[in-house]
């Protein structure tokens, strides 16, 4: 019979560890003719007890795993940990929170056995979140989708199950700057939605703070699109154009009038706005140079610990 694997990051996931395990084991239950479930949780480096919680439920089923990280790595570097590890032939990504309704794994494996390779979960509300998150997120779909040729579907959520081949294509993009939303998209395949009312946590609280979300945005946007770089371009040559049309006004000027324009009020104005644009492009720049920087380092995504 074939397997599905589930893989699922845990961050401080003390108190939901059992309460998804609970549910997930249901839909386990209820596809049990089709297929085998296999978990791996990836240990991300918790301060709780998520680690003596994982040990003990990988000691009581035999088909629970887990992988500890030597540190806190990040939820994408526990990802990739846990999809290198899995060894279904399909494979799911969910979040330990049950915000990803276990329930759906039901309808997106019938969908797989449709013909599609991978089937997404997407929110189509984003109740109970905070107003400023969710037009920010709005933003950055609409921005990204505009200045990317990827193109990553709005509430489109980690949750999705995906057939071995589209796993190993994943596997096989080698960046160590990882932004799975973008991968996800970029290797293609037959991909289709389903969605589902935004639920909240069953327990703890998330990990994500408005400045982490909005550095997560910028990783976006520098690893999916070149358009930052072309920003600098075109500010850059725009005041350039600008400042010939400047100097041709004055020498024309001092030449049929005599008289220079006068006062440095508005030659201080101009001289921070080239700084300020010469900054900024400096700062884009370096962006990108930064991520080469974490590339050519090559260091590993993430250390294991821990396995089990
Ligand atoms: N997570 C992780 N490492 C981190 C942060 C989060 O593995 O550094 C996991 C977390 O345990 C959860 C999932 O990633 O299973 C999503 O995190 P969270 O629920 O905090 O994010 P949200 O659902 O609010 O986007
Ligand atoms: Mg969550």
């Amino acid at each position: 019979m074939e397997t599905l694997t589930l893989v699922i990051p845990c961050y401080g996931e003390e108190e939901t560890i059992l309460p998804f395990l609970e549910e997930t084991q249901k839909i386990e239950k209820a596809l049990a003719s089709e297929v085998l479930f296999d978990y791996i949780f990836v240990n991300d480096g918790s301060k709780d007890n998520t680690l003596s919680i994982l040990r003990d439920v990988s000691k009581r089923y035999i088909n629970v795993h887990y992988l500890s990280l030597s540190r806190n790595f990040g939820k994408e570097a526990a990802l990739l940990a846990g999809l290198e590890a899995a060894t279904g032939d399909y494979v799911t990504v969910m979040d330990a929170d049950l915000q990803d309704p276990p329930e759906l794994l039901i309808d997106m494996f019938t969908k797989i056995r449709e013909g599609y390779d991978v089937v997404g979960t997407r929110r189509v509300d984003r109740q109970g979140e905070p107003a400023i998150r969710s037009f920010f997120a709005r933003t950055f779909y609409w921005l990204i989708n505009h200045i990317s040729s990827t193109k990553m579907v709005g509430g489109a959520r980690d949750f999705r199950l995906m057939t071995r081949q589209v796993v190993d294509s994943i596997l096989e993009l080698g960046e160590v700057n990882r932004f799975s939303k973008g991968l996800f998209s970029w290797v293609g395949y037959d991909v289709t939605y389903i969605s589902f009312e935004n639920r909240e946590r069953v327990a703890g609280e998330t990990s994500w703070s408005f400045w982490s979300l909005l550095k997560y945005s910028m990783d976006g946007f520098i690893n999916f699109s070149e358009a930052p770089l072309n920003l600098a371009l075109w500010a850059g040559s725009g005041s350039f154009i600008a400042s010939i049309f400047g100097i041709l006004f004055v020498v024309i000027r001092k030449l049929l009038v005599d008289d220079p324009v006068a006062g440095w009020a508005s030659m201080v104005t101009i001289m921070l706005f080239i700084g300020g644009i010469q900054l900024l492009c400096l700062g884009i720049i370096g962006k990108y140079i930064a991520k080469i920087f974490l590339e050519t380092k090559k260091r590993p995504i993430y250390i294991v610990k821990e396995k089990g």
